[in-house]
């Protein structure tokens, strides 16, 4: 396993998580198994907006032994109270909620205390106005919700409650489908360039992302199913998320010993095999051009990191002064690119990027 910080609260979070969508279907025994698995194979990250109320006492007995040293994200405003998912905005029935899941949890902290899953502008003034907000400042002042996330799908919607309120982690959807799809991504999931906005500004101000929906429900594991025809495996949709900016862990659903094992093994699998080249060939027109900081494009003969290097140069650009002093530390930048065209004939989205070095030259100024 390997570890990123989010820089907001300092915590050490493994770049795999296990999200709870689905593993009550696996019952108690089985369930069990996988959870410790999972933590036993490094992960120490766990989203609990699960598809069932029977899920947390699962979580209670696989891991409350070892709770000091796992993150749990929990949900203001999913509500159990009929078993299966429900969403609400009512502060009552968001309390009883939270009381139940740490008591079934059996824990009396939560790491990262979610405003749950808003999408229109709207939710976000009721959660306001029904004292839900204020509820959950309030569960931080008494040291029961030690960090606040929010989970949206929105751009436009993170972009404004990050203007008016503090957040720590950002649980936002994100694949190729959602980044790229043509004709198949809901206006509320917002454009290329405004879903690169919230990755940019998240890395900027440090706010960690924690991916949810990295396989789009499926859809992309299945060719009959994904929006463009082909399949992809699920360690291409893991380093893909993993490739963007701000990210810092990413949370798939399992539902056995086997799936958690599968996750895993993303760090035992050859290049070839999380390779997401042929995105390229399907991505709308609106991504090619841009760098998705895939690496494809390497070896460069002069020693470049060319994924890095564009990502410190979009970050800059976007105003991140950190970023930029990370580039002026890289050992070999943009002024050593000798123009060799190299990259330009092997990156896979169509990005001149000798011609962009030249760019990131001048505006670095080495
Ligand atoms: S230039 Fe192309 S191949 Fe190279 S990192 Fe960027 S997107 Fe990937
Ligand atoms: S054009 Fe520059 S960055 Fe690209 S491979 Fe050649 S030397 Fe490296």
């Amino acid at each position: 396993m390997r570890y990123r910080i989010n820089r907001k609260t300092g915590d050490r979070i493994s770049e795999i998580g296990i999200g709870s969508s689905y593993m009550f279907n696996a019952g108690m025994e089985e369930a069990v198994k996988a959870l410790r698995r999972a933590v036993e194979g490094g992960v120490n990250y766990f989203d609990l907006a699960a598809g069932d109320g029977t899920s947390f006492p699962i979580y209670g007995e696989a891991l409350s032994d070892l709770r000091k040293d796992l993150f749990y994200q929990i949900h203001f405003g999913a509500d159990y109270s009929n078993v299966s998912y429900g969403w609400s905005l009512d502060l009552d029935t968001v309390k009883r909620s939270v009381e139940r899941q740490l008591k079934e949890l059996r824990t009396e902290y939560i790491d990262y205390g979610f405003i749950h899953c808003l999408d229109e502008h709207n939710d976000w003034d009721s959660y306001l106005k029904n004292g839900i907000f204020d509820h959950l400042m309030d569960l931080k002042e008494q040291g029961v919700v030690r960090h606040i996330g929010l989970s949206s799908h929105t751009p436009g919607l993170v972009q404004r409650i990050m203007d008016e309120v503090d957040i720590d982690m950002l649980m936002f959807s994100v694949n190729p489908v959602y980044d790229y799809g043509r004709g198949t991504t809901k206006a509320s999931r917002g454009t290329v360039d405004e879903r690169t906005a919230v990755y940019q500004r998240c890395e900027s101000e440090g706010v960690g992302i924690s991916v949810m929906k990295p396989f789009c429900g499926g859809q992309l594991l299945d060719a009959s199913l994904s929006p463009f025809g082909r399949e992809l495996n699920i360690y291409q949709c893991l380093r893909y998320v993993l490739d963007k900016p701000g990210v810092v862990t990413v949370l798939p659903g399992a539902q056995s010993v086997r799936e958690v094992e599968a996750l895993l093994a993303y760090y035992d699998q050859p290049d070839e095999v999380s390779d997401y080249s042929l995105l390229g060939s399907f991505a709308c027109d609106d991504a090619l051009g841009k760098c998705v900081y895939c690496n494809h494009c390497s070896p460069c003969p002069m020693g470049l990191d060319i994924a890095l290097i564009n990502k410190y140069y979009d970050l800059a650009l976007a105003g991140d002064e950190m970023a930029r002093q990370h580039y002026l530390g890289l050992e070999r930048k943009a002024s050593d690119c000798v123009g060799c065209g190299h990259c330009d004939s092997r990156c896979p989205f169509k990005v001149a990027q000798s011609g962009r070095m030249q760019k990131i030259k001048e505006y670095m100024g080495e």
